[in-house]
């Protein structure tokens, strides 16, 4: 089936990593840590890197979270990690970047929210400063609009200009109108400092799934800059994921989006690559991107009396996730394949057949047999103890047999 047209943006270079134009949609994410300590902040940046992340974003908010951004980015290169850097940047970046040049210097973009650059004629010269280190630097910019940090005296000049129409809009439409032009005034402004246009990436985020909508829809006909998505605040768990996947699908869908992150609260001491998981999973499941085989299983019912089938599912989704790391440096397309574990006799071969190889376990009262497919045909058949191990044995076959090595490959 064919895919969405994507709005044609400009393309930003971030590193090593294009984002916009023709570039595939990129997945990025952002530290919890304290950025002024160190080795939290490298194991973090890490994990989010092996998990796929591809940007990373830290906290510069401190004149020791500055001082220690360069030997982060050190500690990275040393273990081969090169996700690019960027740095989140709120109230005194203009001072922390100046007093830091090699804090700027280790970053690969700068987030600058112009809703806490300052207030009145410090906004400006704040805003400029920061812009002219990006030009100093060649750094990229994300000019990013938070609703909950919006531009104060913006929302104030349009909120007057509303009064004195004839039929004023409703208060929440100006306010995402003041999100939008808050983002294409501050990257006019960058420009006319000196700032090229190909540097510029803008984002404009707020909590609710329908604003979001409305208002990226809004910014992407009124610009050509790549647009980071992502729903701030979007929450914990499920609600999270839920909330995230429902607005930047609508939006993805539009074509609309060079870039997200999925912005989940973690449990406490939770997993911070899950945002990462969800966000690939994401562009995976609507047919943008493909980063790691995905299991298709059912959700079980009546005809499955046993949690065998969900243990299998998970179990081979944990080994794909697993044996991916390996995969991505010997085997070309692995991360397309398609793998299912179905319950029963009733959807279960027509699933398997779908799929690249498929399992249809023995429902409540059918024979304790499960036949395996590959590529649409019924291939073994599987009984006794070892079903788990024998179909895992045979997805290593399948991928070893199916996908061409890499060259160089181990
Ligand atoms: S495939 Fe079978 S076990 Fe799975 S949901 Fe459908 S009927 Fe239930």
């Amino acid at each position: 089936m064919a895919l969405p047209t994507r709005r044609r943006s400009r393309q930003v270079l971030v590193g090593r990593i294009r984002i916009g134009g023709d570039a595939p949609v990129v997945v990025q994410s952002m530290t919890n840590t304290d950025t002024a300590d160190v080795d939290a902040t490298v194991r973090q940046v890490t994990e989010l890197a092996r998990a796929g992340s591809e940007l990373v974003r830290v906290t510069v908010n401190t004149v020791e979270a500055a001082a220690a951004v360069p030997h982060v980015r050190e500690a990275l290169d040393r273990s081969g990690i090169d996700v690019p850097l960027v740095g989140d940047f709120h109230f005194n970046g203009h001072k922390l970047l100046r007093e830091h040049p090699a804090c700027a210097d280790a970053l690969a973009k700068l987030r600058i929210n112009p809703g806490n650059v300052g207030r009145g004629a410090k906004r400006d010269t704040q805003f400029a400063d920061m812009i002219e280190v990006a030009c100093r630097y060649e750094k990229p910019v994300r000019i990013g609009v938070n609703w909950g940090s919006l531009d104060q005296d913006l929302l104030t000049r349009l909120m007057d200009e509303n009064s004195a129409r004839a039929e004023p809009w409703d208060a929440m439409d100006v306010v995402r109108e003041a999100i939008v032009v808050s983002a294409l005034e501050s990257a006019a402004r960058a420009i006319e400092l000196g700032l090229p246009a190909d540097r510029i990436i803008l984002s404009a985020k707020v909590s609710g799934v329908q604003d979001l909508i409305s208002i990226y829809r809004n910014l992407a006909a009124r610009c050509d800059f790549p647009l980071h998505l992502g729903l701030t605040e979007a929450g914990m768990g499920s609600k999270g994921i839920v909330a995230s996947s429902a607005a930047m699908g609508v939006l993805l869908q539009d074509g609309i989006g060079d870039t997200i992150r999925v912005s989940l609260t973690p449990e406490p001491n939770g997993d911070r690559t899950r945002e990462v998981i969800v966000a690939q999973e994401l562009l995976q499941t609507m047919g943008f991107r493909a980063f790691t085989p995905l299991v298709v299983a059912c959700p079980g019912c009546g005809r499955t009396t046993s949690t065998y089938f969900q243990e299998l599912a998970s179990r081979i989704q944990t080994h794909l996730r697993e044996r991916m790391h390996h995969w991505r440096g010997e085997y070309v397309g692995v991360e397309s394949l398609s793998v299912a574990v179905m319950g029963c006799v009733v959807n279960g071969p027509g699933e398997s057949k779908h799929a690249n190889i498929g399992i249809s376990l023995p429902g409540t009262g059918e024979r304790p047999v499960a036949p395996v497919y590959e590529d649409g045909e019924k291939t073994v058949t599987l009984k006794g103890d070892r079903i788990a191990e024998e179909f895992t044995e045979l997805l290593e076959q399948y991928v070893a047999r199916k996908y061409p090595r890499l060259a160089g490959a181990p």
